[in-house]
């Protein structure tokens, strides 16, 4: 599943924008900044995503598509990984951040909710620009060793 909050940072770091900037030139305030943290309550509207989508010249439905289904529970922190997935596609996934995900089910693995070398938290995915620890710098997708198996 695309996510919107990568989509967001690309933009605006492509037009050096910050996340008020961004918020000012759609018209929707302090609703850019919380998106990107995965802040969605209250969801946003199809009022709202019209307005994003004209900004970021992403059709409104596929800005939608990129939203958890509404109702689903979102963990807002810490900002998970599963690194197996991230070396496949670079990406953030947003069913990483959805309440009572234990794990990967494509992988097996369990996510990871820090830097397994130095326990740094992972930022918000809409600043992930170079795909590793901003302490560190371990690559994400070198993480995968670290990650433990699902028991089930
Ligand atoms: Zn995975
Ligand atoms: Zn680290």
């Amino acid at each position: 599943m695309r996510n919107a909050s990568p989509l967001l940072g690309r933009f605006r770091r492509a037009n050096e924008l910050t996340p008020t900037g961004l918020g000012k030139l759609t018209g929707l305030g302090c609703a850019i900044a919380r998106w990107e943290k995965f802040y969605l309550n209250p969801f946003p509207s199809g009022q709202q995503l019209a307005a994003l989508a004209v900004v970021v010249g992403v059709e409104a439905e596929r800005l939608q598509e990129m939203l958890p289904p509404p109702g689903v529970g979102m963990k807002l922190e810490p900002i998970r990984l599963c690194a197996a997935c991230y070396a496949q596609l670079p990406c953030h996934k947003i069913e990483w951040q959805f309440k009572g995900m234990q794990g990967c089910d494509r992988h097996g693995l369990r996510l990871l909710s820090e830097c397994p070398n130095c326990g740094a938290r992972f930022k918000v995915p809409a600043l992930w620009v170079n795909g590793w620890c901003q302490r560190c710098f371990l690559k994400f997708k070198e993480m995968a060793k670290y990650q433990k198996k699902l028991t089930q």
